[in-house]
């Protein structure tokens, strides 16, 4: 445990080095714990203190996050990734045998602070799985073999930096390229074109192109663009004006955000993009800052991706040597710059505003909308907030042209979609396919020869089954952020729906009610049916609660919570059904059965005997 003087220490540099803003909170707490293992309670009074806020605003962003710890956690920290397409190539297996080897149980310290073993929800991994975060790193393509000698190098307390290196080695399996990652673009070309062509021509190019935002919902960036570019500051509100355009030596202050949360389970396509065409990205928010006369950018970057930090802040620091970032780019008077923001375990930061709330060192909870980020975002000034894809996208745009762009994919959906494509085939990984290429022709390319569902866009999207399999990914049909799951004719889809709901009970954030509730009763109903007590009147209860939490829901995680148990039961009932034991109610909870044990120890069923006897 350290003493008061090094979490003193430990407190005084990380805020110093955030500037002792408030801003930062999340920031100052990953770094406080990295100097002491853990947030301790003399850590969150300092950090009050120092920061000048309230102590339960430290403590509640604290306890918000899954890899803030308030206690040691062990000097090994092992998470196991709980994807379903890892769960079913035998992550249960591995991560018992590991606590068998070493003596732990799942989710608890080892007597002597050693080791903790345990599961977080999806790393980004699933291409290369079952996949572990140990001390926040991942270690990929595990087995038994790996597991035994990870077992070997805790108990030898051998540190990280000496793992074998292979251990630690991430693929990026892109196994298919089209117009954005297979014909490279010179280095500072689209920034060149944000120069030359100004906020009104780039933004014009946006538009032709026919962009839409590349995280599932399909915006139309040059509409989002255009609303921020328009919003004007007036200190209490914030509206969208028009036709002026703002520029970034105007007053109203405006931030780009390139959201890298990419959380959602079977997507990891991001997780490429940031690590081989970083360039590109970054590329595509100084085009944005550019249209929207922002001068400051931020890149979120979820926890689990920590191992790209140095290397993502090595590509920025050499954009600003070349002066595509920084002051005054390519001499041009315009200037903006980007730092990283690293998460800290929470899916629910994927969605925008709590995004935002996240980056201003606060719990990531949903704000109510309107007001939209484009007018009221990161600390109330006008934002635009959009996918890693999308800013990559919008870089070539601004150097091809938007007539280019349009020419690919459908009339609604232009372009290309990255997919991430994980579980039964041959060849997971990256695909880029133009937008309008059905399910079949992706199987087809991934060698998924069995298929028997798809699930399309990750838990909160939609599954398919077999007679589905001509629709056309794209807006106007299977829209995805890009997580592409195969299931065989072997899998259960039901195991998968569980997995689904209990992964949304885990992430609900627990601000609004129905989807606190509702996602726990669903993981619950799941859980009854899959312990062999499930009736037709618990499936008929999970269809009412399902519904309720999707229409009652705040935002966006439990609106779609239900949707893998609601589509399951719709296309695969044939996987329930076998599980139901009854048309009658039966409760999960044996009540008489669990009192035996103390009835036999009192003795009170042979007073009963007599009793009935008499
Ligand atoms: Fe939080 Fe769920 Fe409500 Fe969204 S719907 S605000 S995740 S509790």
């Amino acid at each position: 445990m350290p003493d008061n003087n090094t979490i003193l220490l430990a407190v005084q540099t990380a805020a110093a080095r955030h500037g002792n803003d408030p801003a930062n909170l999340v920031q100052i707490l990953r770094e406080v714990q990295d100097a002491l293992g853990h947030i301790p309670e003399e850590a969150v009074d300092d950090i009050a203190r120092f920061l000048d806020i309230p102590r339960v605003r430290v403590a509640g962003v604290r306890g918000f996050y899954h890899f803030f710890h308030d206690r040691p956690h062990g000097r090994y920290e092992i998470l196991f990734s709980d994807n379903i397409i890892e769960h079913l190539q035998g992550k249960p297996e591995l991560l018992q045998q590991m606590c068998t080897r070493l003596w732990v149980e799942p989710e608890r310290m080892s007597e002597d602070g050693l080791v903790r073993v345990g599961s977080t929800s999806c790393i980004g991994m699933s291409d290369q799985g079952p996949a572990a975060l140990v001390n926040g790193v991942p270690v990929t393509r595990l087995n038994m073999e790996r597991v035994e000698t990870m077992v070997e190098l805790v108990q030898k307390g051998v540190p990280l930096s000496q793992w074998p290196a292979d251990f630690f080695q991430v693929e990026d399996n892109l196994r298919r390229a089209d117009v954005l990652l297979g014909e490279p673009l010179e280095r500072g070309a689209g920034v060149r074109a944000a120069v030359e062509k100004g906020s009104d021509g780039i933004l014009a190019e946006i538009d032709r192109s026919g962009l839409r935002g590349r995280g599932g919902a399909g915006f139309k960036t040059a509409v989002k663009w255009d609303f921020c570019r328009k919003a004007v500051d007036t200190g209490e509100e914030c509206s969208i004006v028009g036709p002026k355009v703002c520029d970034n030596t105007a007053a109203t202050v405006r931030y780009v955000v390139c959201n890298a949360d990419e959380g959602e389970p079977g997507t990891f396509k991001d997780r490429v993009l940031l690590n081989s065409h970083a360039d590109l990205v970054f590329e595509g928010m100084t085009v944005a800052a550019r249209v929207i006369g922002a001068r400051q950018g931020f890149l979120y970057l979820r926890g689990e991706y920590r191992y790209l930090f140095d290397k993502l802040n090595g590509i920025l620091a050499q954009r600003r040597r070349d002066g595509l970032l920084g002051e005054n780019i390519l001499g041009s008077g315009f200037s903006f710059d980007i730092v990283i923001h690293l998460g800290a375990g929470a899916y629910i930061c994927g969605e925008e505003s709590a995004l935002i709330e996240s980056l201003e060192g606060k719990r990531g909870t949903p704000r109510n909308r309107p007001p939209f980020p484009v007018t009221h975002g990161y600390l109330g000034k006008p934002t635009v907030v959009n996918n890693v894809e999308t800013y990559a996208l919008a870089a070539k745009i601004a150097a091809k042209g938007g007539e280019w762009f349009a020419a690919i994919g459908t009339a609604q959906s232009t372009g290309t979609k990255l997919l991430s494509i994980s579980g039964d085939c041959e060849r997971p990984g990256v695909y880029e396919y133009p937008f309008g290429v059905t399910v079949r022709q992706v199987l087809a390319d991934c060698g998924a020869q069995d298929a028997r569902a798809v699930q399309v866009g990750g838990p909160s999207g939609t599954i398919i089954g077999e007679g589905e399999f001509d629709r056309r990914l794209a807006f106007e049909d299977l829209a995805t952020g890009g997580s592409f799951m195969v299931f065989n004719r072997e899998r259960d889809i039901f195991e998968a729906a569980r997995n689904f709901s209990s992964f949304f009970a885990h992430e609900s954030c627990g601000f609004c009610t129905p989807c606190r509730v509702g996602s726990t009763l669903l993981k619950k109903g799941m859980d009854k049916i899959a312990s062999g007590h499930g009736t037709c009147a618990d499936v008929e209860e999970l269809k009412r609660i399902g519904q309720l939490t999707r229409a009652m829901s705040h935002c966006g995680l439990g609106q779609t919570a239900a949707n893998p148990v609601l589509q399951t039961l719709d296309k695969f009932w044939g996987d329930y059904e076998k599980r139901l034991i009854s048309k009658e109610f039966e409760p999960s909870f044996d009540l008489d059965k669990a009192l035996a044990v103390a009835r036999r120890i009192t003795g009170r069923d042979d007073a009963w005997a007599h009793v009935s006897a008499d």
